[in-house]
């Protein structure tokens, strides 16, 4: 399988401390049955800059490593890019990178806030041809409040992302909850594992799946897995018509 969310280049952000870890984050993945991993590394967040250039390099550098290291893993260049008014222009001056050079950028919120701006941003990436991924939508403080802001914006034609750690609990059942009503509303098309490191913050991604499969069935699994195979080769992927979650049922729930 494909994961197309991954801190795993050494050193560049809070994901991989070093080389050694990157190397044992690419064994526990393939263990997990990823073939293909997306390195995702913070963009404008925390003040990590990783530009397109610097990543690019980077991920050719890693290529290499692996190799020499036999472990039979891919990885292709992106890049989680914090949401920021001038993100247009960034891409205009080459510091944004796309999963894999596709249409497809990773854009990530704040935990606690969805910029006003947010819509016409993304209104704005769409008219330079691109598709904004919102990733891990399920962790936003305001989206968990006010699901209807997710429904617009996947309406509009924006994209998301859902942690497979939020899928296996690991960020507790509140998130967990609300990641399934996600999937049942059709709000999201990707599953990844946004791992950090070995240890507090890995994978989970053959989990996530195995509870998808039991909760959903074989056909899930599969409209996720393949999503995320489109997705690095640019083209297009599964959608269903997105559903409002409704308030009451949400309030009830929790
Ligand atoms: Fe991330």
């Amino acid at each position: 399988m494909v994961d197309l969310h991954c801190h795993i280049l050494p050193g560049v952000d809070d994901g991989a401390r070093d080389l050694s870890e990157s190397i044992e984050m690419a064994k526990i993945a393939v263990q997990q049955g990823i073939h293909t991993i997306v390195a995702t590394p913070h963009h404008l967040n925390n003040r990590y800059e990783n530009p397109k250039q610097s990543i690019l390099a980077r991920v050719e550098e890693l290529n290499r490593v692996l190799l020499d290291e036999k472990i039979d893993i891919k990885i292709l260049p992106g890049q989680e890019v914090r949401i920021h008014g001038e993100l247009a222009e960034g891409y205009d001056l080459g510091k944004i990178l796309p999963v894999n050079h596709t249409q497809y950028v990773l854009v990530e919120f704040s935990s606690n806030h969805v910029p006003r701006y947010t819509e016409t941003l993304f209104y704005d990436l769409q008219n330079k041809g691109l598709i904004p991924v919102i990733v891990h939508p399920e962790r936003n403080q305001e989206i968990i409040e006010n699901p209807d802001i997710l429904y617009e914006l996947v309406q509009k034609g924006a994209l998301s992302q859902v942690t497979a750690s939020s899928i296996t609990g690991n960020f507790g059942k509140k998130i967990m909850k609300f990641t399934y009503q996600l999937i049942d509303a059709n709000l999201t098309h990707f599953i990844a594992s946004d791992a950090h490191n070995t240890r507090s913050r890995t994978f989970n991604l053959h989990e996530a799946y195995d509870l998808v499969q039991t909760k959903y069935g074989n056909e899930m699994v599969y409209l996720f897995e393949e999503n995320a195979a489109l997705l690095i080769e640019g083209d297009h992927v599964y959608k269903e018509v997105p559903e409002r979650i409704k308030k009451k049922r949400f309030f009830n729930i929790f």
